[in-house]
């Protein structure tokens, strides 16, 4: 065993209580847990503060004084107790609720100690409560460093001596023992190139900084190192991949493509569109099989792209399905794509939960046969029992909605794996797209059909409603369509349904009939009323929908030109822009207007004002990830986005970049990592990721 993997309980001054407590509370379980367990801020315990100096916005202070007036309160029996500090300037409160009878004979009057803690305003006097005192000795003074680590702690680990410093103690222990046996993890040629300093001096510098130059730079290393070894093993495993699997090969193209390109499609495709469809023919004439993430806005034509590809497959003989995150999405799918594909000869299937057992029996036969060429549904299409007599191209659509476990059993579904195209069109950071995907190949439209008008976005207030209605009024008289739509958040389910129907009824009230038609569609409704709702606006019997986030993706209604979106500052800013690309489908100026309250929290000003600044979905993205953090953005909990210890994917794109680029550049010169001098490198990729399960590969 390596002396790094000693488990924590055999450091001095541990022992196998504070052992199980530091593995609970903190996940250190050995020597190396505890290393790079950081310090998440450094304070300055060299500079002294004067008591008239100190207020109660001030998170540490460090004080010079003497103590007196002891106080122990309390009727029967002592909960507090209090003593005065004073320096030449002033006196403040020190406060403690425990501990008294250990403390009350500490302290000495006419002797002068460091107290350091945080000042808290309590009524107009200032106290510190529980602060850390201790003699003012030469020692003592010479031991304050400016840049003193602090470690996270709980109530727990504090109650047994484990608070920032206790595992700060911790750490010097094992320091001095550890080093020698920290060995160098990155190539030299890397450490050279980009003049990063050691391991073992970037350890004993994040714990122990001597300055904050030689701290930034110790950094700095670590956060390269992390995502380094994070890129390394995702273009590894790409690399294996593409080594390892083999893919269906799609000589030709053939009569379905071409028809559907020459005669069928009714507009010329986009550049992008075309470039896309051109990395997609070419993995599938590799023999590797694709994997790869079409990454493109709201309206940009992605469907088109889909239909095309997988008309390659029907082309060669193979059969090819689609895969859509709610029924609706998969019936309307299935219905363009239908009607796309009509004058070609193409069968079409449709499969989802709600299929009736007849219809079903009969599509999973033609399935089996192979007279069924092209399969629409939802995650229906990944049971067992839906077999393909040959698959060859799998299209997902929205993918940031399918578990990872769920995308694995597609795999299963023949012997060579199909191609599988991901469509998204929440765009993803760049930085999260390179982490979450760095082992897919990531294709991009970034270019919409040409001819739209941008959707202007516009900011009201809930009491400027009227005017809003007039809008619509006014859009509804020029034939044009609008969608309302409400929150629909989990924990108030029921409350957000109330608000829907006053809403719905209110608008029926303002909007009635017969000049206006109202639909309403909501996830409590039969999935057979919420179609007969949906298919009337779709075909412009209704002018107006009222809707919950249910129709955030996918629906595709040309003639609506008006979004409304209620209470919008309880969306989330990706959200708000997947229900904004609802309009703007067709070639008349298209709204979105943002109903918000008058009071808004700082984060939901940003959001709406965010929204309103641009309609480009990267920068909506990149906005997202500024103001939530990259674990909250849509997705990424159930996508394994490595938990990092020191990078951050909001601010550290120029880390992650030379990562990527250093890995990309070793695995070219060294792909096994079998060099002598790259031995260190494999071996510690091994040790961070042992099992290789990337949980991309397999989407
Ligand atoms: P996405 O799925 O990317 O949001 P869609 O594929 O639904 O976008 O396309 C949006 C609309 O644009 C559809 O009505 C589609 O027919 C149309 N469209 C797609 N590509 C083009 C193009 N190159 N030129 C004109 N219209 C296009
Ligand atoms: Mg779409």
């Amino acid at each position: 065993m390596h002396y790094l993997d000693t488990p924590i309980e055999f450091l001095k001054g541990v022992g196998p209580l504070r052992a199980g407590l530091l593995r609970k509370e903190a996940g250190i379980s050995t020597f190396a847990d505890l290393l790079s367990f950081y310090p998440f801020r450094y304070i300055d315990r060299s500079k002294f503060y004067k008591i008239n100096e100190v207020s109660g916005e001030m998170p540490y202070v460090q004080i010079r004084g003497t103590i007196s007036g002891i106080k122990l309160h309390g009727e029967r029996r002592t909960t507090r107790m209090t003593a005065l500090l004073s320096d030449d300037t002033g006196e403040l409160e020190l406060v403690w609720f425990r501990g008294f009878k250990w403390l009350k004979d500490q302290f000495k009057s006419g002797v002068e100690y460091i107290v350091f803690g945080k000042p808290t305003l309590f009524g107009r006097r200032i106290n510190i409560a529980h602060p850390e005192v201790e003699p003012v000795t030469p020692v003592a003074l010479n031991q304050l460093s400016s840049m003193q680590a602090v470690y996270n702690s709980s109530e727990q680990l504090r109650a047994k001596g484990l608070d920032s410093k206790g595992i700060g103690r911790l750490v010097k222990t094992l320091l001095p023992l550890a080093l020698p046996h920290i060995g160098e993890t990155l190539p030299k040629t890397v450490l050279q190139a980009l003049k990063l300093p050691g391991r073992q001096d970037s350890l004993l510098a994040i714990h122990f900084p001597s300055d904050a130059g030689t701290l930034k730079k110790a950094v700095a290393r670590l956060k390269f190192e992390e995502l380094f070894f994070i890129q390394l093993s995702l273009l590894r495993s790409r690399q294996l991949r593409l080594e390892k699997t083999g893919g269906h090969v799609f000589p030709s193209i053939g009569r379905l493509f071409n028809a559907f390109y020459h005669e069928t499609l009714s507009f010329s495709l986009t550049g992008a569109q075309k470039r896309v469809l051109k990395e997609i023919r070419s993995d599938t004439l590799s023999g590797k099989q694709m994997n790869r993430l079409l990454q493109g806005d709201v309206g940009s034509g992605k469907t088109v792209v889909a239909v095309m590809s997988m008309l390659m497959a029907l082309d060669n003989g193979f059969q090819a399905c689609l895969m859509a995150p709610t029924e609706i999405l998969a019936f309307q799918h299935y219905e363009s794509v239908s009607t796309m594909l009509s004058g070609l000869g193409v069968t079409v299937g449709l499969l989802t939960g709600s299929t009736r057992s007849a219809r079903r029996r009969e599509t999973l036969q033609q399935l089996m046969e192979g007279s069924l060429q092209l399969l629409i549904g939802t995650h229906a299409l990944i049971e067992d029992v839906v077999k393909f007599e040959q698959l060859g191209m799998v299209v997902i659509d929205e993918q940031h909605r399918f578990g990872v476990a769920q995308r694995a059993r597609l795999w299963a579904k023949s012997k060579v794996p199909p191609h599988v195209l991901v469509m998204t069109a929440t765009p993803i950071p760049r930085t999260l797209a390179m982490t979450l995907f760095g082992d897919l190949d990531v294709s991009v439209i970034d270019e919409l059909p040409p001819g739209r008008k941008p959707i202007k976005t516009i900011h009201q207030y809930d009491s400027n409603r009227l005017k809003v209605f007039g809008f619509m009024r006014e859009q509804i008289k020029k034939g044009r369509q609008v969608y309302v739509v409400y929150p629909l958040i989990q924990e108030s389910e029921t409350l957000d349904l109330k608000d829907l129907t006053d809403g719905y009824e209110s608008i029926v009230r303002e909007f009635p009939l017969p000049d206006y038609g109202v639909s309403i569609v909501h996830g409590k409704m039969k999935p057979s009323d919420k179609d007969y709702e949906m298919q009337r606006f779709v075909r412009g019997e209704t002018q107006i929908m009222v809707a919950t986030t249910v129709i955030e993706v996918g629906i595709d209604v040309p003639n609506a030109t008006v979004m409304v979106i209620e209470s919008a500052e309880r969306f989330g800013l990706s959200q708000l822009h997947q229900l904004r690309g609802r309009v703007g489908r067709g070639g008349d100026q298209s709204y979105c207007i943002l109903m918000t309250g008058s009071e808004l929290s700082g984060d939901a000003r940003k959001r709406v004002g965010g929204l309103v600044s641009t309609n480009d979905g990267f920068q909506i993205a990149e906005m997202d990830l500024q103001l939530r953090g990259p674990g909250d953005i849509q997705g990424t909990q159930q996508s394994g986005l490595p938990d990092l210890k020191l990078a951050d994917l909001t601010k550290d794109e120029a880390i992650l970049k030379a990562a990527r680029h250093y890995a990309r550049d070793l695995l070219e010169r060294d792909p096994s990592l079998s060099s002598d001098e790259n031995r260190p490198v494999a071996r510690q990729l091994k040790h961070l990721f042992p099992d290789k399960i990337f949980w991309s590969r397999i989407s």
